[in-house]
């Protein structure tokens, strides 16, 4: 298991427990009353789901990038410096990484509301069917039975809608109780013996309906929660810690000269084919299956669920080989051995036939293609750049430094800071705003006052 791996089974079993917790106080906030717009909203913030979010997409993203930084690189970074560098805009989205938080956060709750809340309009109208039906047909003597059919179908139609929120046993019981008052309705005659007899089949529904409405909103909101919101929150924690691995791997080895390229490694649960298989098994430039020059390799993860990484190949491994940059070429003699089935996955069953039919090349159709061949920089480059740059009485600053050693430091070599304002982090709050470095000379922060330190 890669450290990727780790953090996302790390990342899941505490959305395990903080799920379960959710659930149960959510179910008790609406078993008293409360909608569940309103519980939602209220349990997502006696539970601090938002921060717990934050902390630990963080952790996920911080401890990954460490890894693929390798030890001696991490450790010249603090992780709040390297959780900041990764929470700027890096992919298509230009989004940050606490907008994106924040975007998940709600789609959660979103997620929850939603699900429950459809599970309610079912029961609400089976709850009035099954009242309607007792109302009709519970009291005193049996009138026109022509509307029985039609709420004992409605009924039945309740019961395949909510399948999913009902176990096959609860089913079972509520469309037993059904088919009772449906044979019995059949035979049913004005005499009272016959009428008791069904007027106890109809108590005994209202009963089962009851009991499987409440069972069936019960199990939506524990789907919603352990399920459906789950899956939005695994897909951010997945998505950034990956591409994080990404970019600390190409700022590990991107200035590396023994390294020449990079090798496309296909994750280990990669359930159906895409472009991935096409980056990891094709030549596409000559140098060997899966094996990108650094300056043209696609961005990695290729999709939101991809979990494929890279690897570096030594200069040395390269030896004899010679780049070919005809990839339209390369990828099209792989194509060609594919199946139809592989050809169609990575370029569409519309796209397969344009592209045998030599109307369109296969970059033109490649789904989730990457549209920065190479061209990303990145976010941990210039700072490691800095560090590497880092000396004497540079050396000892803190992330977070104090206001007496800028003093101490523009005395020492006389600078004038008078005039300025200049702004330093002197919290981990405050990192987090500008003055990183600022483009104002009268307002500068910590970077522009040493740009070598940090
Ligand atoms: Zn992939």
């Amino acid at each position: 298991m890669d450290e990727l791996q780790r953090q996302l089974a790390a990342f899941s079993k505490a959305y395990g427990e903080k799920g379960k917790a959710i659930t149960e106080r959510i179910q008790q906030l609406m078993d008293a009353g409360m909608t569940v717009t309103k519980a939602v909203q209220q349990v997502f913030q006696e539970y601090d789901v938002a921060d717990w979010l934050d902390a630990n997409v963080s952790q996920a993203i911080v401890s990954t990038a460490q890894d693929a930084l390798g030890a001696e690189l991490a450790g010249a970074l603090s992780s709040a410096e390297l959780l900041k560098a990764l929470s700027t805009p890096w992919d298509g989205s230009g989004m940050t990484l606490s907008q994106k938080l924040h975007g998940a956060e709600s789609d959660m709750r979103q997620a929850i509301v939603e699900t429950v809340k459809r599970q309610i309009r079912r029961n609400n109208t089976v709850q009035k069917t099954a009242q309607a039906l007792y109302d009709g047909y519970g009291y005193g003597h049996v009138t026109g039975t022509q509307e029985l059919p039609r709420y004992l179908d409605e009924l039945t139609r309740w019961t395949r809608r909510s399948q999913e929120n009902l176990t096959p046993e609860e089913l079972k019981v509520i469309q037993k109780t059904i088919r009772k008052v449906k044979a019995q309705a059949d035979g049913l005659v004005d005499d009272r013996v016959t009428y008791n007899h069904f007027k106890t089949a109809l108590n005994e529904l209202m009963d089962k309906v009851e009991y499987g409405t409440e069972k069936a909103a019960q199990k939506a909101l524990k789907t919603a929660v352990e399920e459906k919101s789950r899956y939005v929150a695994e897909r951010l924690a997945r998505t950034e810690a990956a591409r994080a691995r990404y970019d600390a791997f190409i700022a590990r080895h991107g200035e590396d000269e023994s390294v020449a390229a990079y090798q496309w490694k296909l994750g280990s649960r990669h359930p159906a084919e895409d472009i991935c298989d096409m980056y990891a098994n094709a030549d596409l430039y000559g140098l060997g299956k899966g094996v990108f020059p650094k300056d043209a390799a696609p961005v990695n993860p290729a999709h939101p669920h991809c979990l494929c990484h890279y690897a570096p190949v030594y200069r040395s491994e390269l030896e004899g080989k010679k780049r070919s940059d005809d990839v339209e070429t390369n990828g099209n003699a792989w194509l060609k051995k594919q199946s139809l089935h592989i050809r169609q996955a990575i370029l569409g069953v519309k796209g397969e036939q344009e592209w045998k039919a030599g109307r369109v090349g296969w970059m033109d159709k490649a789904q989730n293609l990457s549209d920065m061949f190479g061209k990303a920089e990145s976010r941990l480059y210039r700072m490691l750049e800095r560090r590497k740059k880092n000396i004497d009485d540079l050396s000892d600053f803190k992330v977070l430094i104090k206001m007496k050693s800028v003093k101490a430091i523009c005395k020492k070599y006389n600078l004038k800071t008078h005039g300025i304002s200049y702004k330093i982090q002197l919290d981990k709050g405050s990192i987090k705003g500008g003055y990183y470095g600022s483009a104002d000379p009268k307002n500068i922060g910590r970077i522009d006052l040493f740009p070598s330190a940090f």
